[in-house]
């Protein structure tokens, strides 16, 4: 069976061919904004039409398989089960007046990031566009069925998720057609209705992979994770620095983003105690991004179960804040969210993989 989400509206019109242009936004309304799940039913369909996606297609292979509700911010860790059984994570956020959704791209990463628990992983397997648009359904659909949820925070009925950052598991660039489909369809007006902008890309520095996705969409937002600035410390805690310094990424994105004009990176830099943090670090930080429109978010490390790395004492993480700001740079200190429910950053390792594996093993 081929997955309904993995199609364009293009493809959808061509596969519809000879019937009407009205029935292919029939099939897609239904699928988007009512959350059909057999789209192909909707009233008014020609029979035959109905027939071939009822034997061929199913919408949406993925499933909530397990949902946990922050207690001190109402972020949402959702456990997604796809269809051969893999599992991966999405976090809804709620914030003052927009709900954003952080979604994973990969099943594991093969980056490999020293400070980060995913790269422990290594790859699993890619997601297929439709299993990145499966997550922002499931999401919206939670949203509109958690009617609680929503007048707790103050958010009226017809709100739902509008922001999508490409945060979670996994290296978006890495997987960068089905990223690029994935964006085609989220992006529908008569789809799912996001706009570009606010849809964000974060990467660890592919330049292969920033080059082509902002070639095909270059309204998209674009994350850039630093950590460090040069070529020795950044190595050794991202190795795709390797493959592509920094600095060539850096010179690229200003050349980019030279004639864009209101549009800015946003830079995030994790802050680990002893490794990234003095003022000589923010000041590479100043030199390297000289001429790039950026915001800059600095994150605490998080640490999860053992690590060779700490997290910064808030001190430390308020001088090097300082230290940024007195330089002339847009930076906030910015905290993860669902510390409780272990939905921060760095932290979407499949959990109830890690507790069967041990309980298998009788510990
Ligand atoms: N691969 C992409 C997107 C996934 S990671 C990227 O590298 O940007 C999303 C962000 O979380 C990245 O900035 C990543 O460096 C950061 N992160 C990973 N582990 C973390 C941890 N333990 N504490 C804080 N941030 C972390």
């Amino acid at each position: 069976m081929k997955d309904f989400f993995d199609v364009t509206l293009s493809e959808l019109e061509a596969i519809c061919s000879p019937f009407p242009a009205q029935h292919v936004k029939t099939l897609f309304r239904s699928a988007y904004k009512d959350y059909s799940r057999e789209p192909w039913l909707t009233p008014g369909l020609p029979r035959e039409l109905s027939q071939k996606f009822a034997a061929e297609y199913i919408c949406n292979r993925a499933e909530i398989y397990q949902e946990s509700v922050s207690r001190y911010d109402g972020t949402v860790k959702f456990l997604v089960r796809l269809e051969d059984g893999a599992l991966i994570e999405s976090v809804l956020m709620p914030e003052k007046h927009r709900i954003t959704l952080c979604v994973s791209s990969q099943v594991g990463c093969a980056q490999a990031c020293s400070f980060c628990h995913t790269g422990r992983m290594g790859l699993k397997r890619q997601l297929t566009a439709g299993e990145i648009i499966a997550q922002v359904m499931l999401a919206r659909a939670w949203v509109r069925s958690h009617p609680e949820w929503r007048e707790e925070r103050g958010f009226g009925p017809r709100l739902t998720v509008g922001n999508i950052v490409f945060m979670g598991m996994g290296e978006p660039l890495d997987n960068v057609e089905a990223l690029k489909r994935s964006l085609q369809v989220l992006c529908e007006p008569i789809g799912p209705g996001f706009s570009l902008r606010k849809i964000s890309v974060s990467t660890a520095g592919h330049l292969d992979g920033i080059k082509n996705l902002l070639e095909a969409f270059p309204k998209v937002s674009l994350a850039l994770s630093l950590h460090a600035t040069n070529n020795r410390e950044r190595s050794q805690l991202m190795p795709i620095n390797r493959r592509w310094p920094i600095a060539e990424v850096v010179d690229y994105l200003k050349e980019f983003y030279k004639d864009q004009d209101d549009r800015s990176v946003l830079i995030q830099y994790t802050v680990i105690a002893g490794v990234n943090d003095t003022e000589a670090q923010a000041q590479g930080i100043v030199d390297l991004l000289k001429g790039l429109p950026v915001k800059i978010n600095i994150i605490p490390l998080n640490v999860v179960g053992p690590s060779q790395f700490k997290g910064p004492e808030p001190e430390s993480l308020e001088r090097f804040r300082q230290y940024l700001y007195e330089c002339g740079m847009r930076v906030m200190v910015r905290y993860s969210k669902g510390q409780d429910i272990d939905a921060a950053c760095g932290q979407l390792v499949v959990q109830h993989e890690k507790q069967q594996a041990t309980s298998a093993i009788g510990l």
